[in-house]
């Protein structure tokens, strides 16, 4: 699909592209640091009001982010039900979301829509897991970044392969 349409928009992210508010939040949640950017209200708070949303409910967003990080490394997903509003007109469909549940959910389902959703990923390698958007041209990328978790595993491979002398 090109981008010559401006067929599905979202209002409420601000100049951020869906991919990138998407894979910002999929790593709220570092699973190599074992840290959580969204860990309380109130960094959930502070989360929200810099990219222009309302908080909303932590165990809702969280909610989400469980299911769209399940979904971002090819499992089935279980959403939460929410409301997205939705403006339509005979050219457009503008989904407003407000809390930040709404927003990543409105970004997943434009993304979904535009065929781009299974471009959001995370890297392959588990003790890693963070989310990427895969830019490449086929779209194959398992990797969040080649030169580092890519090599890791080769080298894991390599030595799994290539035992060293007996001890
Ligand atoms: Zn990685």
């Amino acid at each position: 699909m090109t981008d010559g349409g401006n067929v599905l928009t979202s209002d409420g992210s601000g100049a951020t592209a869906h991919e990138d508010l998407l894979v910002d939040f999929l790593n709220t949640l570092d699973v190599e640091e074992l840290t959580d950017t969204l860990a309380s209200e109130g960094e959930l708070a502070t989360w929200a009001t810099a990219r222009g949303f309302v908080p909303g409910g932590l165990e809702q967003v969280l909610a989400v982010r469980n299911a769209l990080r399940a979904l971002a490394s090819g499992e089935e997903a279980e959403l939460p039900d929410l409301p997205v509003r939705v403006a339509i007109t005979a050219r457009s469909v503008t989904l407003t979301p407000s809390t930040v549940a709404e927003a990543v959910l409105a970004s997943a389902l434009t993304l979904g829509i535009e065929g781009r959703l299974r471009r959001v990923k995370l890297c392959y390698a588990h003790d890693c897991a963070w989310a990427f958007y895969d830019r490449s041209r086929n779209g194959s990328r398992t990797w969040c970044d080649m030169g580092v978790c890519g090599n890791r595993a080769k080298v894991r491979t390599y030595r799994a392969n290539n035992p060293g002398p007996p001890r």
